[in-house]
């Protein structure tokens, strides 16, 4: 009785050669299953490399950056700043140009500024802040 096989590319009903080794009626048949599956394999291989590319899309839009968002973060920033600014010890605070102008006029040995918001007092004297006892005084 002989032994017969079905081709795994066409089908056809055939001798096999080498039992149990042989999947295809001819080379033909094999290198064209082949070639399909080198085909499948390269499909394969795009739709995982898909995969990467749409998934964190949706996790990216939800952190999707907007100007609205921008301007929120600047706002954000300007508050963080102000609030530093508030909450920080007036001897741990940054030089302001204020304090830039009243350092090199004490180094110039001024010691009163004119006290531009306030009335002069009831003999005509111009109301002067006095830098060392940080206090009005009158002159
Ligand atoms: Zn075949």
């Amino acid at each position: 009785m002989k032994y017969t096989d079905f081709c795994d590319y066409c089908g056809a009903e055939y001798e096999p050669q080498r039992r149990g080794v042989q999947r295809f009626c001819s080379n033909s048949c094999r290198s064209r299953k082949w070639q399909l599956k080198q085909k499948n394999d390269q499909l394969t291989i795009i739709d995982e490399a898909k995969v990467p590319v749409t998934e964190p899309s949706k996790p990216m839009a939800k952190t999707k950056i907007t100007t609205a968002a921008i301007g929120n973060a600047a706002i954000g920033t300007a508050a963080v700043d102000l609030t530093k600014h508030l909450l920080t010890p007036e001897p741990k605070r940054n030089a302001t140009k204020e304090d830039v102008r009243k350092l090199s006029s004490i180094i110039k040995g001024q010691r009163y500024f004119p006290v531009r918001n306030m009335a002069l007092d009831h003999l005509g004297r111009n109301p002067l802040y006095d830098i060392e006892t940080e206090t009005i005084i009158y002159k």
